[in-house]
């Protein structure tokens, strides 16, 4: 085993996968640096504060705070305390904008299966189909698999998480949601595929048609128990300022309002150099022996410029990853009082001139909001091509247009006027590539098709000896539960190059 004293290890990225990886591997006595951009950690789980509202940037509900889930893991091997959250319950009501009544997403599994069979009469064998599938998919991820395999130490780890999967599931690696949908003769039922097209576009960036099979049968699942998702207390922020905690417990130091500049791979003992500008322009350098990059991998594209140690081959395939979304995010505040009583927790509306609005509500005296009023978030996807060709003068008028759009549905579902907001304003992809640095402000990692997810994604192992990727472009994708997982790989990598078997507790 070699001794991993005086290995530093850098982190890029203080979001919810810089965070993990930084805790984790501190935990394991290596000396680690994070370095983030921004003056607070968080990136798309972080907050932000308007007077007396806290509203969440991006992530609004969280998966993995479960027992056994990759939150609470990840805790309780960090022997930190789990942010407080409850679950959602429902998780979800989605409205599919066609008049018929709301589909609501409960934990309960007997629930759940009650309400499918009135909304979506006929389609049992779909449903138990993608069950079987997620149980596999489930008792496979639970065993933090390395995807997709790049080396031997790789592929054993992945024979040993893939012992518990059954090899039905194998037969379905290239297929998608609307494959599973045709097998089991649902493929005729419009308002399924509806609803379908709305849920997994959320996760997995595409509709039904473009879904990885085996990708959709779990997030279609994720809402029920004994997995669920969470309402965290306080806000999104808790579950950084946790992790955030036990990194520094274990001796990690973050540096904030440190953006890096470039990134340089040379042949020495410590083969890293980052270059890194502060907050007062300082140019700083930073010396790692193993760097942990959890920004947007298209990034490495602008942060390693040629004769920076980045391999011909690596940058084609990164310049060719496909393109993600932005979104467009409206921060609203407004009394309690004009909410109706059935919009609680999460509503997903289908639009007509914004596709799928989904609205994310605070709970009272959740810490958001005072007690009698709410924070009503609604984002929705956006093409990033179309914001990034606008000139300033035309940008404001599309941000207003925009921000008109999704007021006038909030107005006309909730039967209320333009004055009742107490506070206002919009994110558009302009504002997300200036508050995590994501370039033209993409979100969401790379999508979730037959032919990029799992083992046909983006590896976290690279061919430049010593970086390691994580964060929503990597298996299994995006989310902070997903971006842990990818963070616990990352990390398992890592530590076997020095001879360290690290696995999480279970
Ligand atoms: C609108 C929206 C809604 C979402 N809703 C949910 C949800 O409800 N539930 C859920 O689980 N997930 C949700 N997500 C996804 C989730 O937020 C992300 O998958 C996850 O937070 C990504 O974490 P990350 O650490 O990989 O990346 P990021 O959060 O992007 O973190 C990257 C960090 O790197 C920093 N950085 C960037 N450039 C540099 C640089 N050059 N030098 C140093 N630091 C740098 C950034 O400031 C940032 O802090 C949502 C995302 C969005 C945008």
């Amino acid at each position: 085993m070699t001794s991993v004293a005086k290995k530093s290890v850098i982190v890029i990225g203080g979001g919810i996968a810089g965070l993990t990886a930084g805790a984790l591997i501190a935990s394991e006595g290596f000396k680690v640096t994070l370095l983030e951009a921004h003056s607070q950690i968080g990136g798309c789980a972080g907050t932000f504060r308007r007077g007396p509202f806290v509203f969440d940037v991006g992530a609004t509900q969280v998966a993995g705070f479960e027992n056994g889930g990759i939150h609470e893991r990840i805790f309780r091997h960090l022997r930190c305390p789990l942010p407080l959250a409850e679950i959602l319950d429902p998780a979800c009501i989605v409205h599919l904008g066609d008049g018929t009544s709301p589909i609501h997403l409960w934990h309960d599994p007997k629930k759940w299966q009650k309400e499918r069979e009135e909304q979506f009469p006929g389609s049992d064998q779909f449903w138990s189909l993608c069950s079987q599938l997620h149980k596999s998919n489930w008792s496979f991820a639970s065993n933090d698999p390395i995807l997709p395999v790049q080396n031997f130490w790789d592929l054993i780890q992945f024979l040993k998480a893939g012992r518990s999967m059954n090899a039905f599931t194998g037969l379905f690696t290239r297929s998608s949601v609307a494959d599973l949908l045709w097998l089991c003769s649902c493929n005729q039922d419009q308002r399924l595929r509806r609803f379908l097209d709305l849920q997994l576009k959320l996760y997995s960036q595409v509709p039904t048609e473009q879904t990885a099979a085996l990708y959709g049968a779990t997030v279609l699942q994720m809402a029920q128990s004994p997995l669920g998702l969470w309402h965290l207390k306080g806000s999104m922020q808790t579950l950084s300022n946790h992790l955030l905690s036990g990194f520094m417990r274990y001796g990690g130091e973050l540096l904030l309002r440190h953006k890096v500049v470039s990134l340089v791979a040379k042949n020495s003992r410590d083969p890293w150099t980052i270059n890194v500008v502060t907050e007062n322009s300082l140019s700083k350098q930073f010396q790692a022996s193993d760097v942990i990059f959890t920004l947007p991998p298209q990034c490495l594209l602008s942060l390693m410029s040629d004769q920076t140690g980045l391999p011909i081959k690596y940058r084609y395939r990164l310049e060719e990853l496909s393109q993600p979304s932005g979104a467009i995010v409206f921060y609203g505040a407004i009394s309690r009082s004009y909410l109706p009583l059935d919009w609680v927790g999460h509503v997903q509306l289908m639009t007509e001139k914004l596709g799928s609005l989904f609205i994310s509500i605070s709970h009272d005296g959740d810490g958001r909001a005072p007690l009698g009023k709410a924070t009503v978030i609604a984002s929705c996807f956006t093409d990033i091509t179309t914001w990034t060709s606008l000139a300033e003068s035309d940008y404001q008028k599309h941000k207003d247009i925009n921000l008109h759009n999704i007021l006038e549905i909030l107005h006309s579902e909730l039967h209320i006027g333009p004055d009742t907001w107490l506070h206002k304003e919009l994110a558009t992809p302009n504002s997300f590539a200036r508050w995590t640095g994501r370039p033209q402000g993409i979100v969401g990692g790379l999508g979730q098709t037959p032919t990029t997810f799992g083992p046909f994604g983006l590896p976290s192992r690279t061919p430049m000896q010593g970086l390691w990727l994580c964060g929503d472009s990597i298996y299994p994708g995006e989310g902070t539960a997903g971006v842990s997982q990818s963070a616990v790989m990352a990390c398992r990598q890592l530590m076997s190059e020095y001879g360290r078997d690290f696995n999480l507790t279970r």
